[in-house]
């Protein structure tokens, strides 16, 4: 049975046909026995594809690349990127491929990539694989984005290839199947632009315009207002991963999708006490990417984009700066006001006036860092503070006093403990409980995993059995470091 003919899904191949400077037709490395360790069943219905279908021996190739079904032609796509600051002109999928495109049931049309299957043209000096901690743990994070209501790329699949691969030491190979809005980077410009190819540039505007912002197409200067609606959500979702205390870890400019959605989990983390300096990533030795420097760094990743787009905006460079400095303004605002809004939503002051809750977070988020509180367990405690039981949120402080006064001030406000229940996680991946299931995964057993992903895809409704889910990590769990997804 071929593999289109088991699957009722279409696969397409636009961005290798229309953008076809820009990929390298290429095949997925052949995986002799491939075995599912996880498959989002919901997501995979979602796409129109039959679960049973995809775990199937004979769905599974397909999953992985090594069944190509008709329509599609996957490519390693090209792509720039300043990593840490620092331009590299080419970097491109290494070790991952853009299988094609596919409509949901919805009609959305919708990228399927794999990561981990095989070197291309561009690993460079990599072997082009992936191993199952890292794949699994981007299945894990960007499915708890999802269920948390922030912008993300999914994870259908993660299939171990049960090839041994070198890293510090021997590790058991992964392929993650993903699924995007689209893989159009930050860095796709960078790339396009570098070419000196104009027409190239002006046609990668043009694919991402149709693909996720159609009406600039309508506009005076189609490509100036494709500049400004990447900003919005870019804004938007810098301030939400704020607002959960996410770290990315590497957000060079080839890990910042145009779509805005999250995309490339390598070295993030959720924060656990809170400190704006927080940097868990072992490669981010100065602190580029700590937490408190994330809007920072996309407005700069922005500033990227502009200059990559500068053609199009104007034949007159001068002009084409001026507009995009103006564009570029718009950052600021929109990230202050979804995160200002996100904040009086954590704290359950949806209606009171800024003037009122402004001084009250400023000060909140100050006691939290000198207090080093758990970011996650103190807003969901708040809400019990808010129905008046100070206790569960109040110990949390070494020096609580400072806290009552606080509270005292912001109960008169008439906090909404209800809705901060809706907004306040009960369950993140913490990095305790990631490394459980990651180190209990590669050992073979997939239960602290399934567990895991029950608690956190369901983030908001507290409930009984999984308490340890809700925890701050053990003393024993020291410091944290998180490693490069490779
Ligand atoms: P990342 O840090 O995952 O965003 O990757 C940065 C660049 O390195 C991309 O061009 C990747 O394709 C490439 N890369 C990362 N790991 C590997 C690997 N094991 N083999 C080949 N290329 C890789
Ligand atoms: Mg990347």
């Amino acid at each position: 049975m071929s593999a289109s003919a088991a699957s009722t899904v279409t696969f397409e191949s636009r961005f290798a046909t229309e953008l076809a400077e820009m990929g390298i037709p290429w095949k997925a490395e052949e995986v002799p026995s491939p075995r599912l360790l996880v498959l989002n069943e919901p997501l995979a219905a979602e796409l129109g594809f039959d679960p049973a279908f995809l775990s199937s021996p004979e769905g599974l190739p397909l999953l992985i690349g090594n069944a190509v079904p008709d329509g599609a032609t996957p490519v390693a796509q090209a792509y720039s990127g300043h990593q840490f600051g620092w331009f590299a002109p080419r970097l491109g999928d290494g070790r991952a491929l853009l299988l094609g495109e596919i409509a949901g049931v919805d009609g959305r049309l919708r990228d399927i990539h794999l990561k981990g299957s095989g070197r291309t043209p561009f690993a460079r000096g990599g072997d082009g694989l992936a191993v199952v901690g890292p794949m699994l743990r981007e299945y894990i994070v960007s499915e708890a984005m999802h269920a948390l209501g922030i912008p993300t790329t999914r994870s259908l699949a993660v299939v171990a290839t049960d090839r041994p691969v070198q890293r510090e030491t021997v590790l058991p190979g992964a392929v993650l199947t993903r699924i995007a809005g689209s893989h159009l980077r930050v860095g796709s410009f960078q790339y396009a632009r570098a070419t000196g190819d104009g027409a190239l540039l002006r046609r990668l505007a043009d694919h991402a315009i149709a693909r996720h912002y159609p009406d600039a197409a309508e506009a005076d200067t189609p490509y100036l207002a494709l500049f400004d609606a990447v900003i919005g959500p870019q804004a938007s979702l810098v301030a939400q991963w704020m607002l959960v205390g996410f770290i990315h870890g590497v957000m060079n400019t080839d890990n910042m999708a145009i779509s805005g959605e999250t995309i490339d989990y390598g070295p993030c983390a959720f924060m656990d006490a809170f400190d704006p300096a927080t940097v868990y990533s072992s490669i981010d030795e100065t602190g580029r990417y700590a937490y408190a420097n994330q809007p920072l760094i996309a407005e700069w990743n922005l500033a990227r984009l502009a200059e990559a787009m500068l053609p199009l905006f104007d034949d007159d460079e001068e002009l084409a700066v001026e507009r995009a400095q103006e564009s570029l303004g718009a950052f600021r605002q929109q990230y202050s006001a979804t995160w200002f809004a996100g904040m009086k939503a954590k704290l359950g002051l949806d209606g009171v006036a800024d003037d009122d809750a402004s001084p009250l977070t400023d000060e909140l988020l100050g006691l939290l860092r000198e207090g080093r509180v758990d970011y996650t367990s103190f807003f969901r405690r708040l809400g019990s503070t808010a129905r008046g039981k100070g206790g569960p949120a109040r110990s949390m402080f070494p020096e609580p006093e400072a806290f009552d006064a606080w509270a005292e001030r912001w109960r008169a406000l008439n906090p909404d403990a209800d809705a901060m229940d809706r907004i306040n996680p009960a369950y993140v991946p913490r990095n305790h409980l990631v490394e459980e299931a990651l180190g209990s995964a590669t050992e073979g057993d997939l239960g602290p995993l399934q567990r895991l992903l029950e608690a956190v895809t369901d983030p908001y409704n507290e409930r009984p059995g999984v308490e340890r889910y809700a925890e701050g990590a053990p003393e024993s769990f020291g410091p944290y470091r998180t490693f490069c997804g490779t």
